[in-house]
């Protein structure tokens, strides 16, 4: 076997400078500078003349020979340390050294020890590009990381920052558009709420109210009671207002004790007379201050959008303007904007108000106006009729407030009262020795729809001690026909209590004669317009002679209202009418009268033969 010499393809030179290319474009293309100094001190160390190749780097993970760690400390006493950019370094025969040097920052080493100096020699400048190309690499991923570490740094201070100009943004909103003390809508808030409302409102064909409500007297409380217990005041208003209000709905705070709600989607006025009865009602609910029930009652005012005024600004001035009359006409009351168009609304929503209050307040009073039995001409009984004795507007009629009543819900405890009235009168009859004179009380549509009725009836019985059978109820035929079935449960119930049932009106509803049949019913009582007309118009008549022979057919008795001459009177007792009540036997009386009447006897003209 023959071996054969290969023959020295390239010089030398070529050699050392091809490798060292080599080299170089190998840490150029380095993914990370992690190996670039082991491989540069192993790629170094086979180049022709060179004993041992070098690199230290800050840092670097190969260990020394015992040899080149005591020449680098050379190195590090005799090269200035200032950065020297490169520059080859001999340190005596058989040594080079390389700085690698950044500006301003020396990197690391590069030492080589060297036998043969002259091959060497030619390449010296390419080894410091080699230190310099280390260098550059190295510091360029230095300021690669430098750099991402400051974007990471720069990119968390901003939106640290971006955060806090956020917050600050909402919290600096949240001041200019609430206030502070309550946490309500400010004026501010409250004009933009408006302005979005009316937009609403207007393509809806939807209501606004904007009610203005002021606390009355509330100054003298913050001066009495000192400013904290003050805001604890203010804050319990604003909570118990919030919770008046639907979602969409404002309260907003727009003085020390003035307050702006916004009430949207409205259908109609007298929808949010309600409402704001109930704001009314809220605000003056005692509130526990320093151990004492404190009472602070509000005056309201309100407008509404589109009829008062189809702009904000004007809205909230209107409101303002109502609320002062609220003010001034005795404060702890509702006052609309009352353009003339809704002036019925206004005193509608005014007297229910009044109304809430009144009830409690005892201002309802029953008077009372007799019957009278045409077979013995003796006062069988009374019918009590309420009156208010309103402080302002003197003795109401019930027309003017038993049907706000209905509407309001407010005629149960309405009807109570007078029940619990009428009851005890009766007994104070009996007491004074005048005999069992009946008693009868009107009985509106809205109570017989409640099975409370029976309880309430049962109660007033019992509580006043008096004989089921003095007690009359009378209702009309349209509060029947509403739902005749539960309508006539409740009859039964009532009937079974031992009470009489007469039908108020009668002849004015629609019931027939077939339904009447199933009622339990003990007396008709011929409505007043046919009394009225018993003498003038034949039909009346007519209808005054049926109604008495259907009542005498079905064991009813048949009682006539409204008769006001003796001419009527004389008619009715003819045709076997049992009672009449009407001005002419007396006009209705307050109950000391009353007793005074029924003592008295009452003569009958037109009895006679
Ligand atoms: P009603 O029950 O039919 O009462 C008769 C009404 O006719 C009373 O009016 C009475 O004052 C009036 N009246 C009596 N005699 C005559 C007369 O000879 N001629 C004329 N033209 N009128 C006479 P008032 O007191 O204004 O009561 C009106 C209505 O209010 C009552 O009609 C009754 O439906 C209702 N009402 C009265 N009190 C109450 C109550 O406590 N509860 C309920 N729910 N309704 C009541
Ligand atoms: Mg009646
Ligand atoms: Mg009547």
């Amino acid at each position: 076997m023959s071996t054969v010499e290969q023959p020295e393809t390239a010089a030398p030179e070529a050699t050392v400078l091809g490798r060292l290319l080599v080299i170089q474009q190998a840490i150029d293309a380095m993914p990370d500078e992690s190996h670039i100094a082991s491989f540069v001190s192993r790629a170094l160390s086979t180049l022709p003349g060179v004993d041992e190749a070098w690199v230290d780097l800050e840092g670097s993970p190969v260990a020394p020979s015992a040899r080149m760690a005591a020449l680098k400390q050379r190195c590090e006493r005799e090269i200035s340390p200032v950065p020297v950019l490169n520059f080859m370094r001999h340190l005596g025969s058989g040594v080079q050294c390389f700085p690698i040097d950044a500006p301003a920052r020396r990197l690391g080493w590069l030492l080589l020890t060297v036998h043969d100096e002259d091959a060497l020699r030619p390449y010296v400048a390419f080894l410091g590009n080699i230190a310099g190309t280390m260098a550059r690499i190295l510091l360029g991923r230095h300021y690669q990381a430098r750099l991402a570490q400051a974007n990471e740094e720069l990119r968390e201070a901003r939106d640290g920052l971006e955060q806090r100009v956020a917050e600050r943004t909402r919290e600096l909103e949240y001041r200019a558009t609430h206030d502070q003390l309550t946490g309500l809508a400010n004026r501010a808030l409250l004009v933009d709420r408006l302005q979005a409302a009316i937009g609403n409102a207007q393509r809806e064909g939807r209501l606004i109210a904007v009610v203005y409500l002021d606390l009355d007297s509330f100054t003298f409380l913050n001066t009495g009671l000192g400013n904290a217990l003050g805001d604890d005041f203010l804050r319990e208003t604003a909570r118990r207002l919030r919770r008046l209000v639907r979602d969409g709905d404002t309260v907003a705070r727009i003085g020390s004790d003035e307050f702006v709600i916004l009430l949207t989607g409205l259908d109609s006025v007298e929808r949010s007379s309600v409402r704001l009865s109930a704001m009314l009602a809220a605000v003056r609910e005692p509130v526990p201050l320093a151990g004492k029930e404190t009472v602070v009652t509000c005056s309201i005012g309100a407008a509404v959008y589109p009829l008062d005024g189809e702009e904000g600004e004007l809205l909230l001035r209107r409101a303002n303007s109502a609320m002062l009359r609220a003010k001034n006409s005795g404060k702890d009351s509702i006052q609309l904007y009352a353009s003339t168009r809704d002036a019925a609304v206004a005193e509608r929503m005014e007297l229910e108000t009044e109304l809430r209050r009144a009830i409690p307040a005892g201002e309802l009073v029953a008077h009372y106006q007799p019957k009278l039995d045409l077979a013995t001409g003796e006062l069988s009984g009374a019918e009590a009729l309420v009156r208010w004795n309103h402080p302002r507007l003197g003795l109401l009629a019930p027309s003017r407030f038993i049907p706000i009543a209905e509407d309001s819900a407010l005629i149960a405890a309405l009807g109570e009262r007078v029940l619990l009235q009428a009851c005890l009168q009766a007994r104070i009859w009996q007491e004074a020795g005048l005999g069992n004179k009946t008693v009868a009380v009107n009985l509106a549509a809205r109570q017989l729809r409640d099975d409370s009725i029976i309880a309430t009836v049962g109660q007033a019985l019992h509580s006043t001690g008096l004989m089921p059978s003095m007690l009359e109820l009378e209702i009309t035929e349209s509060s029947i026909v509403h739902d005749i079935g539960h309508a006539t449960y409740l009859l039964h119930q009532l009937k079974d209590l031992g009470v009489a049932i007469s039908i108020d009106d009668f002849g004015t509803g629609y019931s027939s004669l077939s339904t009447l049949r199933n009622f339990p019913v003990d007396k008709l009582k011929i409505d007043r317009s046919f009394i009225h007309e018993i003498d003038t118009v034949p039909s009346a008549a007519a209808v005054v002679l049926a109604v008495i022979s259907f009542a005498r057919t079905l064991g009813m008795r048949v009682i006539a209202e409204g008769v006001e001459t003796a001419d009527q009177a004389a008619f009715l007792h003819r045709h076997g009418c049992d009672e009449i009540q009407g001005y002419l036997v007396s006009h209705p009386l307050p109950p000391e009268q009353l007793m005074l009447r029924l003592r008295e006897a009452t003569p009958m003209p037109w009895a006679a033969p």
